[in-house]
């Protein structure tokens, strides 16, 4: 199947660059086509903990566990969770063992293993998708830059904005309820030193009236977050927060969380600073679309979620282990029944995902949210200490 055909993977994440990863081990001519500038651009984001059955069971195939283990952060798993004036309510540390059934890893790191493992120029940089159009029994591909490329197939991992998506499918995605408001704090140990000492290299999830702050420590000094809010869809404009301003984003802060406790204010007192805000949209559980037979979707293009249940990385990652064994065994006769199997799968687990990833969302926004989390954790597992660390001076 894959003989003399040319693949094109748009959008370098974690989801496409697995792919290309997984691919290329078969023999594949792929090119991943990226709109980010280059790869020195700095990876944003909290830190992931990839999981044995998906993200570590992609990066075992693509051969890729010794690097996985040389970058890996020990110990980032452990959660802290706190109410709105930072007194510790219960901590959570992986059992013995446990750990390497969830270790953690930075963005950056985990997106330099996979970039490194490729051929190269595989990585096409600067390329941001614009359109495409068929071309004989090919696409073509056009990018903002003004250049484009060919390709027999195309799969689409331009994440949860996906621009590709919409010759695949028109459903349009549900608004959750709950919007974020992700940043990053540099050098912690300067400008939130209170905040770095409480997250002890962990994580925190604050809950309190119906409002969750999630922070997570990252193997280069800096901390980054994200606010939840429930609000309504049109927020964003309806706010009128101008989130290149820090100040502007500090003044939002200090009212909509005007009851918690100053220590968190600590978030907004560096000089680099570095705000996204994000409506939470998930896709219908019982979306379903008809395959075609030269271009596909996986990861948050295919199916985004509220990222309360920590799956997204891992279902990308997984997708593309899925798709990479589809594509190129030669038990199906053709391209098109190997995606329209690939979809048929990928489809049924998204939707368990996100049924879970609503079911969290709606849980740590709940007025008694910082209770029912605590009790979860009761039920499924031991944690190692709980309500005996000191309170946190106001
Ligand atoms: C605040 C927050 C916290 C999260 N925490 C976790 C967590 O703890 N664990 C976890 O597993 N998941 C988490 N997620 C979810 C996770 O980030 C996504 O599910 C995951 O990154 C999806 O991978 P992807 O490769 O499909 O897409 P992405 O990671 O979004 O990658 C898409 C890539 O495509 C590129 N791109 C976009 N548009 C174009 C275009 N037009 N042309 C070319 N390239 C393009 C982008 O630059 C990017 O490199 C979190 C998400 C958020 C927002």
């Amino acid at each position: 199947m894959k003989k003399n055909k040319t693949f094109a993977i748009i959008g370098g994440g974690p989801g496409g660059l697995t792919l290309a990863r997984l691919l290329q081990l078969k023999g594949v001519d792929v090119k991943v086509y990226e709109r980010d500038f280059n790869q020195e651009v700095r990876v944003q984001g909290a830190t992931l903990d990839l999981h044995q059955e998906s993200g570590l069971k992609a990066l075992c195939a693509a051969g890729l566990m010794d690097e996985f283990y040389a970058n890996f952060r020990p110990g980032a798993g452990k959660l802290r969770v706190v109410d709105k004036d930072a007194i510790i309510k219960m901590d959570w540390d992986e059992e013995e063992g446990q750990e390497e059934n969830r270790p953690e890893i930075d963005r950056g790191p985990l997106r330099n293993i996979l970039l490194n493992s490729l051929a190269p120029g595989t990585v096409v940089w600067d390329s941001q998708y614009l359109s495409m159009v068929p071309y004989g029994n090919q696409w073509k591909i056009s990018f903002k830059n003004g250049s484009s490329a060919t390709a027999d197939i195309v799969i689409a991992v331009d994440g949860a904005n996906s621009r590709v998506r919409p010759l695949i499918t028109a459903i349009t995605p549900v608004y959750s309820g709950v919007t974020i408001v992700e940043g990053n704090v540099y050098h912690a140990d300067k400008n939130a030193a209170r905040l770095q000492k409480l997250l002890g290299g962990g994580k925190i999830f604050a809950l309190g009236e119906g409002k969750s702050l999630i922070l997570s420590a990252k193997g280069d000094g800096s901390i980054s977050f994200y606010t939840g809010c429930k609000v309504e869809e049109s927020w964003l404009q309806d706010s009128g927060v101008d989130f290149s301003d820090k100040s502007a984003v500090f003044d939002w802060f200090k009212t909509e969380f005007g009851s918690w406790n100053e220590i968190w204010q600590e978030l907004f007192q560096g000089d680099e600073f570095f705000f996204v805000p994000r409506p939470q949209y998930h896709f219908p559980t019982d979306q379903q679309w008809t395959s075609l037979p030269n271009l596909t979707m996986i990861g948050d293009a295919a199916h985004r979620m509220p990222p309360y249940t920590g799956e997204g990385v891992n279902i990308a990652m997984l997708d593309a282990l899925e798709l990479s064994e589809c594509l190129t065994n030669e038990t199906f006769p053709t391209i098109a029944e190997a995606i329209a199997y690939f979809e048929k799968q990928m489809l049924s687990r998204a939707s368990a995902s996100t049924q879970s990833a609503l079911a969290s969302t709606e849980m740590l926004h709940s007025d008694d949210g910082l209770e029912r989390l605590i009790q979860l954790f009761d039920d499924f597992s031991e944690p190692v200490k709980k309500d005996f660390a000191e309170p946190l001076k106001k």
